[in-house]
Parts: C-alpha cells; sequence; structure tokens
C-alpha cells in the first residue's frame, strides 16, 4: 500500500477541523495545530444553512451537530414599528438550522478523532512557507506534503505567504448573547420564526437555538458608543426595540462586541501551503455563511486532493481547487457586505429596499445562491 501523504493545519476553528476530517477521511495523515489550551468555540450561537449541512452530513457530524438544534421555518425583516417588512418562507430543501457553536465544534472534533486526526493544542504557529512547513512560537518547524492555514482573520500564514490583497473591517459590529428562553416569549403567528428587527442604524436579530435557549445579536455601528456598550444599555435597546423587551431584559452583565472582517486574497495557495476559511475569505456574518463557506471549502480541498499521489500534484490540485470554489465563495462575501449596506440607509428607504428587492426572484437568487450551492464532494 501506498504511504499516506501528511497534512499539518494550523487552526481547529470550523475550517480547520472540517478540512481536516475530509482529507483524514480519504486516507490523509493529518494533524491539527490549535493555539488554544483547547478546542474553544467563539459565540454562541450559529446559523448552518443547507450547504453547510450537506458538508457535516458528509462528515459524518451532522447528527451530533444538530442534535436539539432549532430549524426554523420563516426569515423574516421587521422596521421600526415592529411591522413585517418581508417574511420569506425557508423551503423544505434549503433548510436552515441553527446550533451551539460549541456543539457544532465538538461534532466536528469528533468526526476528526473517528477519522484518525492527531489534534494538538496550545501550538502557536507564528508562519508557513511554500515548501508545506509550518513554523511554531516554540521555535519548531514542522514539515508535511500539504500545510493549511485555517487560522481565522488575522491568519498568520496567509500573512507569511504574502497572500493578503485586502482585509477590511466593517463599521458595524455586534453584541452577541445567548439567553434562556421562556414559554410565551414570541406571539402564536411568531413560533418558527428567525426575526430580524431595524431601528435606524441598530438591529435586533432574535434566533431560537434550542427549546431552552434563544439566540440575540444586537448590532450597530461603533460609533453608536452607547448602544455598543458590552454592558448593555437594556433601557437604550428597549426604547429602540420595545415589543422584545422582555428578551432584552433577559441579557447576562456583561456580552462580547466584535466587528466583522471582509478578506480578499491573491491568491489561496503557494506551492504547497495553502490557506481557506476566515483566514483566506473572511466575510460580514450577514447571510449566516461564514462558517459554511469554511466547511465547505474543506470538503472541496479534500476533494480536489483526492487522486493525487505525490506530494509533486499537490499545487496543480490546489490551483484547480481554487479555480472553481473562488465564485461561489467570492459571490456569497460581495453578497453579504451588499446586505449589511442596507443598515445605513433611512428607516423607510431601507423598508422599500428589502421589500422590493427581495419580492424580485433575481435577488433572492443571488442572496441564497450559497445556501443553494451543492458543495463538492457532497454528492448530487
Ligand atoms: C458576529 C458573527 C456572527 C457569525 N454568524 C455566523 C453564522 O451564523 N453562520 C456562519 O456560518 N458563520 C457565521 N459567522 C462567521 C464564522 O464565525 C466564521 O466564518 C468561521 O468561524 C470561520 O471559521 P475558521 O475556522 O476559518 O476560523 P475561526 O473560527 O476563527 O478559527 C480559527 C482557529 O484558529 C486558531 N488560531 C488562530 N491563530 C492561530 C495560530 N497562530 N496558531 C494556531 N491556531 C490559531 C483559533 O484559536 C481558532 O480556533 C459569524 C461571525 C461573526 C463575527
Amino acid at each position: 500500500m501506498a504511504k499516506a501523504l501528511t497534512a499539518i493545519i494550523a487552526g481547529g476553528g470550523l475550517g480547520g477541523l472540517a478540512t481536516a476530517a475530509a482529507l483524514a477521511r480519504t486516507g490523509w495523515r493529518v494533524t491539527v495545530y490549535e493555539r488554544q489550551n483547547e478546542l474553544r468555540a467563539n459565540g454562541s450561537g450559529i446559523y448552518i444553512w443547507e450547504n453547510g449541512l450537506r458538508v457535516l452530513e458528509v462528515l459524518g457530524a451532522y447528527e451530533d451537530a444538530v442534535r436539539d438544534a432549532f430549524r426554523g421555518t420563516h426569515f423574516e425583516q421587521r422596521d421600526n414599528h415592529n411591522a413585517i417588512i418581508e417574511s420569506a418562507a425557508i423551503p423544505p430543501d434549503r433548510r436552515l438550522m441553527t446550533t451551539w457553536r460549541s456543539q457544532l465544534l465538538g461534532a466536528l472534533r469528533d468526526a476528526c478523532l473517528r477519522a484518525g486526526v492527531e489534534i494538538v493544542t496550545r501550538a502557536e504557529v507564528i508562519g508557513a512557507t511554500p515548501r508545506g512547513e509550518l513554523r511554531f512560537a516554540n521555535g519548531e518547524t514542522q514539515r508535511a506534503d500539504l500545510a493549511v492555514g485555517a487560522d481565522g482573520i488575522w491568519s498568520k500564514v496567509r500573512e507569511t505567504l504574502g497572500l493578503e490583497l485586502l482585509h477590511e473591517q466593517t463599521l458595524e459590529g455586534a453584541l452577541r448573547t445567548m439567553i434562556p428562553a421562556e414559554p410565551g416569549d414570541f406571539a402564536a403567528g411568531d413560533t418558527g420564526k428567525y426575526i430580524e428587527n431595524w431601528n435606524g442604524t441598530r438591529r435586533l436579530l432574535i434566533t431560537p437555538v434550542t427549546q431552552q435557549h434563544t439566540y440575540l445579536a444586537l448590532t450597530c455601528p461603533s460609533t453608536d458608543t452607547a448602544a455598543r456598550n458590552t454592558k448593555v444599555d437594556k433601557p437604550l435597546w428597549k426604547e429602540s426595540f420595545p415589543e422584545w423587551s422582555h428578551l432584552i431584559d433577559r441579557i447576562g452583565d456583561e456580552v462580547s462586541w466584535g466587528v466583522y472582517s471582509t478578506i480578499k486574497c491573491k491568491a489561496w495557495s503557494s506551492g504547497r501551503s495553502v490557506i481557506l476559511g476566515d483566514a483566506a475569505h473572511a466575510q460580514p456574518p450577514n447571510l449566516g455563511q461564514g462558517g459554511g463557506m469554511a466547511m465547505q471549502n474543506g470538503l472541496a480541498l479534500a476533494t480536489a486532493l483526492k487522486d493525487v499521489s505525490t506530494p509533486q500534484e499537490i499545487p496543480d490540485a490546489l490551483e484547480q481547487w481554487e479555480q472553481r470554489e473562488r465564485d461561489i465563495v467570492e459571490h456569497c462575501q460581495k453578497w453579504s457586505c451588499l446586505y449589511g449596506e442596507v443598515t445605513f440607509l433611512p428607516d423607510e428607504v431601507r423598508t422599500t429596499v428589502i421589500r422590493n428587492a427581495m419580492a424580485h426572484p433575481w435577488v433572492a437568487g443571488q442572496v441564497f445562491r450559497a445556501a443553494n450551492h451543492q458543495p463538492t464532494g457532497a454528492g448530487q
């Protein structure tokens, strides 16, 4: 039997673990190096659309990732008077589920372990070379047939390979928190919905995650210093969204604040080293697809490398992977950025734009193209 090809991966987030599991399932010997003391999810809840769910199915992580998860029926936008702007039914063949990030990460970790992936924590990568090498903060260097940078938005792998074209941070950011759910939280007609409420440049996104928990994202521009306070100014947010006061009251003492990055790269690989996920194509979370794109691209990478039998064949396979996958990834990134722009429109204009745009089949097709995408490697 031929000797297995080897891969070393910087970063044990959604992208790194999905890539590791996918490569290991096709016979690669894979090691993941994670900087933190343990694999740890950053944030509470996460949306996973049809494309991401299909990747999880292929990797054998689906059941664990979505056990007890919420599957919504409608995605709804509301204006500053709590009137419905648009209520889009989610078709059965375009599932959208929300789950705990920690549960999703745990499901991917377990899929990795079952496939024989080695996971090393407390291992900080400080750079990579095109020869498939990762360099570490402790002075060590590891070399493999393939090195993967899935080390997030501040990727050292991307930086040292010189691949970055653009890294832009948004003006808008989010306070994210999980609150306990209570009976009667939603009016009878509102159960089963993801509800996005707008008022001026503030937005409140309400996402049931399980029967017991609801995920709230409170977004506003970084310049709105009162609203972005991590010790949440509840009277201020209740004034903006009075009909959701009962949920806002349940927010804990302190929540985290984060802005979003958009990252574009000249190329996703150099020699036998490659980047993916937020390291290569971070996007604002408006379409709930950054994690989906990271996992999808990891599976696509493993699929592109499936028939490679020598290290010499790897650079060509990486180029072909990038050529094939860039279009869908950049499309999703573009539409996620565009969606974010409506934040800065006056209320009445935003209402008109969202209502007219989403009613147009072409626009809806663009917005949901990534969700409808059949991930490479996920069959027909
Ligand atoms: C507010 C918000 C909401 C979002 N909501 C959604 C959503 O609903 N659905 C969705 O699909 N996406 C969402 N996203 C996007 C999603 O979180 C990211 O796209 C996804 O986590 C990217 O995965 P990744 O593995 O590429 O990077 P990361 O999740 O950032 O993982 C990188 C990993 O690498 C490790 N690391 C970093 N540097 C090093 C180093 N030097 N050495 C070793 N290890 C290192 C980190 O500790 C981490 O474990 C959201 C993002 C934000 C900010």
